[in-house]
Formats: structure tokens, C-alpha cells, sequence
């Protein structure tokens, strides 16, 4: 299978195998590969591998897993709203993420790749650690220095060496990309393999829904790495002939870090806060893909909602009395339900994706001010 990377702005192309992260013209690269669908050709047990006929590995058969099933799809109910819940977060490393590092570290494993780096503090490390031990690959994750959590803990326990930057978020970015001169840099936000792995969530929803698409779609976003992977499905299913028209794609944000809305506004995005975010997993001032999502929302009818920390806080507690204990971050996309709730008619069937675990943000939550 011959691959290649290309820049969907200057139209520039790259052999897969030159491990090229983003484009001589500073955009994103996407991958030129667009698999055929066919439902009735799936086969194997309810797994990321059941759809190896649409994922970009050269040897699937071969591909490393932790046996991962499917995600319950499962119903709640928010504002009085009946939703479907993807659960997401009851993955091997407690996130959605497992689902890209799933396919970026098969990838390496196939490159011949040894060695990887990422800069993230959060649940993309976490996967990327985990993948790694499963592949016996080094990992080298980047992290603003201060910053600790459970998820740098569960990182480095599972043996990925940290390496801790003074300064900010971009600081930190710049010494990773500086690492990955010799190195494959992993980053979530950049890397396109990544979102092949994220786009098995929306295979799984319309397997579970018998092929069925629902009628609206809601993710948190930061990068977008789960929205553009779902995008991406969709589209694949489209052309496949398995739909014929698009869920309604809603990106949610926190109200600290707005990107999608503050683009639409023609505005800046302002810095962020100096404490910590609670919705942190959403905390991307500046996404590569920021056109690329915005495209996603046009094309599928969708939208930007963004939410209040207050919002977020109810919304954890309205999931979690149906116990369902979710992180800050994954609530966001809980929160939107009430903004949208007047605008969805009757009979329409709306997704959740809820990403991450609560334990993982147990410092986090037990902080909330008046809580539970
Ligand atoms: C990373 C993350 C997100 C956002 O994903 P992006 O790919 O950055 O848009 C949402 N929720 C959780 C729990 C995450 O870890
Ligand atoms: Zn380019």
C-alpha cells in the first residue's frame, strides 16, 4: 500500500516513510488514503481491528492491541434530553486517545520507528506511554514544568521518561519538536494517523446503531482530534454509500479557551488563565486543524457551543448521579445538552462522546467549589 502525506494548503506530498510531522509551509499534513467501506465485509470479534479494512496499517493482522472491545453506547438522560452516551473513558488508559495511539504506535511498529516524543501532560501522553510499553517503543513525553496529576503519575509509571520544561505550553511544544529532530514526533494534534485510530469511535456508533446515523454529534474539542476522526468516518461511510446525509457535528469548548468561536468572531484568542483549567483536556489555544474543523461544522450543519465552568460542574454531577463519573473535560460536552436542548426537535437522536475517566481528575473534582 503506498501512502502519502499531503498538504491539503500548498498541495505539497511526502513518502509516508519520511516521518514528516507537518508541511515546509507550516500547515497540518493529512494522509492520501481513502479506503472503500464495506459493512458486510466486517469480520472478527468487536474490536479497533474489526475495521482494519478502512485503517491505514500495511500489516493489521500484525498490529499490537490490548484486546479492546467495543465502548458501550449507552442511554442517559441530560436536561431531560434522552442522550446516548459513548463511553469512551472504560479504555485501557482511561480515554478516547488510546483509540489514536492505538493506530500512530502500530504505524511506528511499522516504520521501524523506536523512538517517540509528544508533548502533552494529559490523557494523549497517557495512551502514548501505554502503547509504547505494549510496542517496546521509548517514549519521551514533554511536560510544562509544575505540572503533575494523576496523569503524569500514571504516564511515568508506565515507564515513559518526562522531561520537564520551564516555562509555557509553547515552550514546551518548541523543545519537543526540537527532540523530534531525531525522533518521531507524536503529537496528537499534528499527526493524521492519529485521527485514522480516533475515527473507529464513529465506526462502532453505526455498527451499534445498526448503521443508522443519529441526528446530532457531540464532542469536546481541543485539537479535534476525536471530532475530525469522526469527521473523517463519516465522510468514508458517505462515500461508501452508508449514509446519505451528515450528523450534525457540535464542537464544544470551555469558555477559557474558545478557538472555534473566537475564530468565527473574527477575534483573537486571549491567553489563558494562570490557574489550572478545569475542562484542561480542551485547553488549546491554538489547534493546527482549526480550518479543518471549522470545514467539519459547516459541511455537516453543525456548531460551536461554549460552556461555563458552573455549567461544566452540573453537568459532572448530573452524569455522575446516573453514575456515570466522568472528567471535567468530558462534562463540557454533557453542558451543551442544555444549550441545544430547545433547538433539537422531538424525535432526533443525540450523541455524547464522553471521553475521559473521573478518576483521573480526582484532585480536580474534589477541589470544586460546594461540591457534591
Ligand atoms: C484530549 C481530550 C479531549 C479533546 O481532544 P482533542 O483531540 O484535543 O480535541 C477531550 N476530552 C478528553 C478527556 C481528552 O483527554
Ligand atoms: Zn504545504
Amino acid at each position: 500500500m503506498e501512502v502519502y502525506l499531503t498538504c491539503p494548503s500548498c498541495g505539497a506530498q511526502y513518502p509516508e516513510d519520511e516521518v514528516a510531522w507537518r508541511c515546509r509551509c507550516g500547515c497540518y499534513l493529512d494522509l492520501d488514503f481513502a479506503p472503500r467501506f464495506d459493512p458486510a465485509s466486517l469480520e472478527g470479534p468487536e474490536c479497533f481491528l474489526r475495521y482494519r479494512s478502512v485503517l491505514p496499517l500495511t500489516f493489521p493482522k500484525k498490529a499490537l492491541t490490548f484486546g479492546e472491545s467495543f465502548t458501550p453506547l449507552h442511554p442517559m438522560v441530560f436536561y431531560g434530553v434522552p442522550v446516548q452516551a459513548k463511553m469512551d473513558f472504560l479504555l485501557t488508559t482511561g480515554s478516547f486517545k488510546d483509540r489514536g495511539a492505538f493506530l500512530m504506535i502500530n504505524k511506528c511498529r511499522e516504520m521501524g520507528i523506536t523512538r517517540i516524543v509528544e508533548d502533552s501532560s494529559g490523557n494523549s501522553a497517557c495512551a502514548m506511554a501505554a502503547y509504547s510499553a505494549l510496542a517496546g517503543i521509548e517514549a519521551h513525553i514533554f511536560m510544562p514544568a509544575g505540572n503533575s496529576s494523576a496523569k503524569t503519575v500514571q504516564v511515568r509509571t508506565y515507564g515513559a521518561t518526562l522531561h520537564k520544561v520551564p516555562g509555557t505550553r509553547s515552550d514546551c511544544a518548541r523543545a519537543a519538536e526540537e527532540a523530534a529532530k531525531n525522533s518521531y514526533y507524536a503529537a496528537h494534534t499534528w499527526n493524521p494517523y492519529f485521527l485514522h485510530g480516533t475515527k473507529t469511535v464513529i465506526y462502532e456508533i453505526m455498527e451499534q446503531s445498526h448503521w443508522q446515523a443519529p441526528d446530532v454529534i457531540i464532542v469536546p474539542v481541543g485539537s479535534g482530534s476525536q471530532f475530525l476522526g469522526i469527521w473523517l468516518g463519516l465522510q468514508e461511510m458517505k462515500r461508501a454509500g452508508v449514509i446519505s446525509r451528515y450528523p450534525r457535528l457540535v464542537a464544544v469548548q470551555s469558555e477559557h479557551c474558545a478557538p472555534l468561536k473566537n475564530f468565527m468572531e473574527g477575534q483573537q484568542t486571549p491567553q489563558l488563565p494562570k490557574e489550572p483549567i478545569l475542562a484542561e483536556g480542551i485547553a488549546i489555544r491554538q489547534p493546527p486543524r482549526l480550518r479543518q474543523i471549522l470545514q467539519a461544522i459547516n459541511e455537516t450543519g453543525g456548531e460551536t457551543v461554549t460552556v461555563t465552568d458552573r455549567q461544566i460542574v452540573d453537568a459532572l454531577k448530573a452524569s455522575a448521579r446516573q453514575g456515570v463519573y466522568i472528567e471535567p473535560t468530558s462534562a463540557a460536552a454533557v453542558a451543551a445538552v442544555e444549550q441545544l436542548k430547545d433547538r433539537l426537535q422531538k424525535e432526533e437522536r443525540v450523541v455524547v462522546s464522553l471521553t475521559g475517566h473521573g478518576l483521573k481528575a480526582t484532585s480536580r473534582v474534589e477541589k470544586i467549589p460546594d461540591n457534591i
